[in-house]
């Protein structure tokens, strides 16, 4: 029981991430932005990292099995634009909407 609250939990965080990084791209493709493999050139000259618990890094770990993954809790991560760790915990509070 527990486990499936939490997996539910970690799906929602999971959405509104990439919502809120859906909006992101959805943004620079308005502003004319270069885009390289769907993402904003930008986003890779100093790439951040972010998974669904709210952790921002520009580290990961590279798990052969799992890809890349987040340093600190070792959950899938998203390429995203530069975004403080403060900005991260607002982003995915649901205090407040995704703009
Ligand atoms: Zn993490």
């Amino acid at each position: 029981m527990n486990d499936q609250n939490n997996s539910d939990t970690l799906d929602n965080a999971v959405r509104r991430l990439l919502q809120w990084r859906g909006i992101r791209i959805t943004e620079a493709r308005g502003r004319g932005d270069r885009f390289f493999m769907g993402l904003p050139d930008a986003w890779y000259e100093s790439p951040m990292w972010a998974c669904a618990n709210g952790h921002v890094s520009t580290k990961y770990l590279k798990s052969e099995r799992r890809g890349t993954i987040c340093l600190s809790c070792q959950a899938q991560i998203w390429l995203v634009p530069q975004i403080t760790q403060a900005e991260i915990a607002e982003v995915m509070s649901n205090k407040k909407e995704i703009v």
